[in-house]
């Protein structure tokens, strides 16, 4: 039987097979749910919300999704950059929003279990009372939740010493798109049987299942970094810095690069004091004692050859103080248009050919593109910055992007090194994953998911 009812016939078919869950069909509400931050993302009129609380009812609304061939749009804080999130027509989006308990800390294994609707930086002040560290700090720790983190394989801020999400997910219980309940992975520091299911799920973008659980690695608690930033008057001896500085035999835990797009952005907001002329800034981190110093010193030696100023945080306030203007730049470019964000990754020695590339095509398109990033991983995200209400305006700036992702590949990187594929990138991956790739991709959606309900139109666009 397929449901087609309107979304009031719906909720009360869904509320009766579910009761235990709470089923909003208001309009007003559905519409404040249905997209995520990609605003030039498409987003569908879905049916429902409901907000579930335990495996149980997030096992109930997926069999009743699957025996009415109902689409299923997983969401979290819906912080999502390439539209992952966004309702399809007539869906339930699944919100893990109620999900926020953290079922247990083990201080002496440092695990930690908890529930998908957990926000990240909760989380973190959480373990750190513990003694505890959870890495991955994306951007937007403060309202993304961990479920999320580990559907998209967020990165963040300290990926270039610690890794992304993925590396602190051991295990996970998901909840398949026909109800069965799943665990993957493990609680111990190793393990290797059956297939990595885990990694599977891990990215999947609420493609393969619904994410009921997570066995968090933690780590010790990590010393209180500390910080120098250099300021350029150009991009590309920001880049030669950050090249010298991936080179050299101890590494910086954090190394961000800030374009002037987005210096200028954050700028208009605040006064940022940094010396005349700046248009471009580095913020780099050491949280190794041992090492700190010698990061430090290579880092300001580098910038200082590349004719940068460099200034050394003179305590952890003044280092919060560089992080935040890195941190701010999101959100400053979001209030100065409509925007249009990449997440490309390339091998770090191409770094300068990318921002070298990005500025040519700006040029090219006349859109204005802001390039700033996690330079030590050679991930940056350059963002079409536009006016949505000028159609020739928002047609350039989709060329802009096209050509920056065509861009990232010839320089052998990803489309996307954190952000994930969603509905922005869908019709890139193709490209990125060839004919053999792509159809294995398609045998996995198919095994897992064979009625197509979760999340359709995400990630692969044929599914
Ligand atoms: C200001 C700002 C800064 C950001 N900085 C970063 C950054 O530094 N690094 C980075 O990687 N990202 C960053 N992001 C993007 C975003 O925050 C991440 O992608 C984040 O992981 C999304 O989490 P969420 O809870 O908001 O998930 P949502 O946006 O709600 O969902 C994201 C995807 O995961 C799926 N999903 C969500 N929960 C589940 C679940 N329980 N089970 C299965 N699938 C699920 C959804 O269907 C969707 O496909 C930033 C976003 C903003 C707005």
């Amino acid at each position: 039987m397929t449901m087609t009812g309107t979304g009031g016939e719906l909720g009360a078919a869904l509320a009766a097979a579910a009761p235990t869950v709470t089923v909003v069909t208001d309009p007003a509400v559905l519409n404040a749910h249905r997209a995520d931050h990609a605003s030039t993302c498409p987003s569908g009129t879905p049916a429902a919300l409901v907000r579930p609380r335990t495996t149980d009812e997030v096992a109930a609304v997926l069999r009743f999704a699957s025996e009415h061939r109902i689409p299923v749009v997983p969401q979290g804080a819906r912080t999502g950059l390439s539209g992952g999130a966004n309702a399809v027509d007539g869906a339930i989006l699944l919100s893990t929003e109620k999900m926020t308990t953290i079922a247990g800390i083990d201080a002496d294994n440092q695990t930690a279990t908890v529930q998908p609707g957990v926000i990240n930086a909760d989380f973190s002040r959480v373990v750190a009372a513990h003694g505890l560290f959870y890495p991955p700090d994306p951007a937007s720790w403060e309202m993304s939740t961990l479920g999320g983190n580990a559907a998209t394989n967020a990165g963040g801020l300290c990926c270039l010493k610690y890794g992304v999400t993925a590396d602190f997910v051991r295990g996970l219980e998901v909840v398949l798109a026909d109800g069965r309940v799943l665990r993957t992975g493990r609680s111990t520091a190793k393990g290797v049987a059956g297939y990595d299911l885990t990694r599977l799920f891990a990215g999947s973008e609420g493609t393969l299942g619904v994410i009921t659980e997570l066995t968090l690695a933690l780590r010790p608690a990590a010393e209180t970094p500390r910080t120098a930033i250099a300021f350029f008057t150009g991009m590309a001896p920001a880049c030669d810095v950050v090249t010298e500085v991936m080179r050299a035999a101890v590494r910086p835990s954090l190394l961000e690069l800030i374009d002037p797009v987005s210096l200028a952005a954050v700028s208009r907001h605040r006064d940022l004091g940094f010396p005349p002329g700046t248009t471009t800034v580095l913020i780099t981190q050491s949280d190794d004692p041992a090492h700190a110093e010698a990061v430090l010193n290579g880092f300001a030696a580098a910038a200082g050859r590349e004719g940068g100023e460099v200034l050394i945080a003179d305590g952890p306030e003044e280092g919060r103080m560089f992080l935040a203007t890195r941190r701010s730049v999101g959100l400053a470019l979001e209030r100065e248009g409509a925007n249009l964000s990449e997440d490309v990754c390339v091998p770090r020695t191409r770094l300068r050919e990318l921002v070298a590339g990005v500025g040519e095509i700006s040029a090219r398109t006349g859109v204005t593109i802001a390039c700033t990033g996690h330079a030590g991983d050679g991930n940056m995200h350059p963002t079409m910055v536009f006016d949505a209400g000028d159609p020739a305006k928002a047609a350039a700036a989709g060329q802009a992007f096209d050509q920056v992702m065509a861009l990232g590949l010839a320089l052998g990187g990803t489309i996307t090194g954190e952000h994930g594929v969603g509905v922005l990138k869908r019709d890139w991956l193709a490209r990125e994953l060839g004919p053999v790739g792509l159809e294995v991709h398609g045998g996995i959606k198919a095994t897992l998911d064979p009625l197509g309900i979760l999340n359709p139109g995400k990630v692969l666009a044929r599914c």
